[in-house]
């Protein structure tokens, strides 16, 4: 068992269980297990694509870190957007940037995303023992089954996923309900958003995921492996 684990008592077993009694839990309700757990050192982090999970962890801890992973392929409204939403919610944002020379990296190889995604958040969450995301399950197939808590080896960190079983309607219903403001590419049809170069308008109206990687079958970026 990883010494993490080992000091919140929280083994693969106990974390199954939790996933498992959390699925009938509200977000809120997860997120501030999360908190109580972390003694309030959980991080979120954010693709931006709308602000559920930013409102949701600010409403449980104002003071939370929300991170956005700046890959410098990111579209400016999405740039501009964490930015209103910072000054709306009034969030704790950390932008996180690669730290190493990307001028060879060539947009949708593996190497790309591995070193503007991937490794500046492993380096970053090396400090810390517990990740909340808004991934969910009707995103993509690879998502299916993602439990609502879990142990990530690839980060060595404890994962919430408090979303994990919202479906879209329960996303725009929570917009809704709290006025956030919207990506200003939704109403265009980008219904996911990531890195401007591979990142279109949804193909099909019914997969959200659609306009991300059009033309491969590239699905994810390797943070949620
Ligand atoms: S989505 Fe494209 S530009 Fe963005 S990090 Fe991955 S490969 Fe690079």
């Amino acid at each position: 068992m990883d010494p993490i684990v080992r000091a919140h008592r929280l083994d693969d077993k106990a974390l199954r269980r939790l996933s498992t009694d959390f699925e009938d839990l509200s977000a809120q309700e997860i997120i501030k297990w999360a908190f109580e757990e972390s003694h309030f050192r959980a991080v979120t982090t954010s693709s931006f694509s709308d602000g559920v999970l930013a409102h949701l962890v600010t409403q449980e801890n104002p003071s939370a870190k929300i991170v956005f992973i700046d890959t410098g392929f990111a579209f400016t409204e999405t740039v501009q957007y964490v930015h209103r939403l910072h000054k709306v919610l009034g969030f704790n944002l950390e932008i996180i940037e690669p730290n190493v020379d990307l001028s060879q990296d060539v947009c949708g190889t593996e190497m790309c995303c591995q070193r503007r995604k991937v490794e500046p958040l492993i380096s970053y969450l090396s400090g810390h023992e517990f990740w909340i995301t808004g991934i969910r399950r009707t995103e993509t197939s690879q998502r299916a089954e993602v439990p609502i808590v879990s142990w990530d080896t690839k980060y060595q960190v404890v994962k919430v996923n408090p979303i994990a079983n919202w479906s879209d309607d329960d996303v725009a219903g929570y917009i809704d309900r709290f006025n956030l403001p919207v990506h200003p590419l939704v109403p265009l049809g980008y219904l996911s958003i990531g890195c401007a170069p591979v990142t279109s308008p949804v193909l099909d109206p019914d997969d959200p995921r659609s306009g991300r990687w059009p033309g491969s079958d590239k699905t994810e970026c390797g943070l949620h492996v």
